[in-house]
């Protein structure tokens, strides 16, 4: 757990078509959207084509909790997409859950990882044209943009083209047809990841939101889809179109936060990055402690990136407890929170000075919570070592970060906000070690949330509130 756990990201998604009529790839797209449970945990849903017919399962919850194996007997195709769900657009019911059907010619079924920015423009739009939304899900745009153009004749993948032209904002989408077609497209920045692999044993390919989701189903993966391309899946073969180039925009906190340690996000391995963030603090700062210790579970890395740089022993900081996850039922407080999920090790951190890694702060809530359990339970010094830099700006491209105002680092010195954590010292990574940590070219990545500079076509629509709909 981190400051970051206030973070949440939009879904995932992962899609499987083999080429063979017997093969049942509903356990596959299990497993996959079990590898990414993390990056929604309110809904799951799979789509599958059954006897020419698309069939959908969702519910609320894990993906453990909503499909049992009787479900999934029932979801038996050789064919099929799904997702798992958190809504940073749309409320957390049901009816936002995806995949998300339409019933247009050919039927279709649709989900996607990402935020529509300009979702209330284009909603009014298409209400306006007469088209009734069932749900408050930016999905049902996409889907409706899509519904709308095959309405005139265009087929998929122009109808996708139509939608990719009109959509702003962050989006890795697959789309099933009952025509037996998989489409997955990616928006022309490549904010969200997407990756496309083989499965041998199936002769099938998979799109899966990141590699640790082909791992998991033993799927050799291809590559990075790029972004802006319409990749169209049918008799075991991929075509694609690209639609748009634009400059690249990969979100940072993939590599920070967001996605697995085991995952490669644009050619650029997950662990390697958080490993070089905590030698670079390590680097930046040079500090007389007793042990380093990370805030479980994401800054572990760059804690040992951290005590290899530095000399400086690891040290288990804290007794964790896994089955505290989020539910609608807790307290909002995340001081709250942190004291159900974490309990500091006072056995082994009493008296002594640590260096505490973590990977970001956003309210600066939960930090002060740790710091002041760690306080309590006898440790001496906390010094706090952050991997992402000072976080000065909200998200509109798919990430739920909070307003202005909310964000602790927005309007504030690091030695103010040094002061209302509470800790010894504070010291975040830099901008440039960043991008250089990542080691891709500083113009293909978004550093918006950084830097407060948002991609040019993101930029119109700042300042109006991207509201969550009960
Ligand atoms: S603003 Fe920040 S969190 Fe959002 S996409 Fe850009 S880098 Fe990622």
């Amino acid at each position: 757990m981190t400051d970051s756990t206030n973070l949440k990201e939009s879904c995932a998604v992962f899609a499987v078509s083999s080429n063979s009529d017997k093969a049942d790839v509903a356990p596959v797209i299990f497993s996959g959207l079990l590898a990414l449970q993390h990056r929604g945990q309110e809904s799951a849903g799979i789509t599958v084509l059954k006897n020419g017919k698309l069939s959908t399962f969702k519910g609320l919850g894990l993906v453990i909790e909503v499909f049992s194996h009787n479900i999934l007997k029932g979801l038996s195709a050789p064919i099929g997409i799904g997702h798992v769900r958190y809504s940073t657009y749309g409320s957390s019911d049901l009816i936002n859950a995806q995949p998300i059907e339409f019933e247009s010619k050919p039927k279709f079924a649709l989900c996607f990882n990402g935020t529509i920015v300009n979702y209330e423009e284009l909603r009014a739009e298409l209400e306006r044209d007469g088209y009734v939304f069932k749900t408050t899900s930016d999905s049902e745009v996409i889907g409706l943009l899509i519904s709308k153009a095959l309405k005139h004749g265009s087929d998929l993948t122009n109808a996708i083209i139509y939608g990719m032209e009109k959509l702003k904002g962050a989006y890795s989408a697959v789309l099933l047809s009952e025509d037996g077609t998989i489409i997955a497209f990616r928006d022309a920045y490549g904010f969200r990841p997407l990756c496309l692999g083989y499965l041998k044993d199936f002769e099938a390919y998979v799109f899966s939101s990141e590699t640790s989701g082909l791992d998991a189903v033993d799927a050799t993966f291809i590559e990075d889809v790029p972004p802006g391309s319409i990749n169209v899946l049918k008799s075991g073969e991929v075509t694609r179109l690209k639609v748009r180039s634009s400059r690249h925009a990969h979100c940072m906190f993939e590599w920070v936060y967001f996605s697995r340690q085991d995952s490669i996000v644009e050619g650029v391995d997950v662990f390697s990055v958080r490993w070089r963030l905590g030698e670079k603090l390590a680097e930046l700062n040079p500090i007389e402690a007793d042990y380093v210790v990370a805030v479980p579970e994401t800054s572990r890395i760059a804690a040992l990136g951290f005590s290899s740089k530095s000399g400086i022993p690891i040290m288990e900081g804290f007794g964790v407890n896994r089955y505290a996850l989020r539910t609608f039922i807790m307290p909002k407080d995340r001081g709250y929170f942190a004291r159900l999920k974490l309990n500091p090790l006072r056995q082994a951190l009493n008296g002594k000075r640590i260096i505490l890694i973590d990977d970001s702060i956003v309210r600066g809530t939960t930090s002060k919570a740790i710091v002041s359990m760690l306080k309590k339970a006898g440790v001496k010094e906390v010094h706090l070592r952050i991997t992402c830099p000072p976080l000065i700006a909200p998200c509109y491209m798919g990430v739920d970060f909070p307003t202005f105002e909310e964000l602790i680092a927005h309007g504030r010195s690091v030695e103010e906000v040094r002061k209302l954590i509470g800790v010894d010292s504070l010291m975040y990574m830099t901008i440039d070690g960043l991008v250089k940590a990542i080691g891709l070219p500083r113009d293909e990545l978004c550093l918006a949330c950084l830097t407060g500079e948002y991609p040019d076509e993101i930029r119109p629509f700042l300042g109006k509130k991207v509201v969550v709909k009960k």
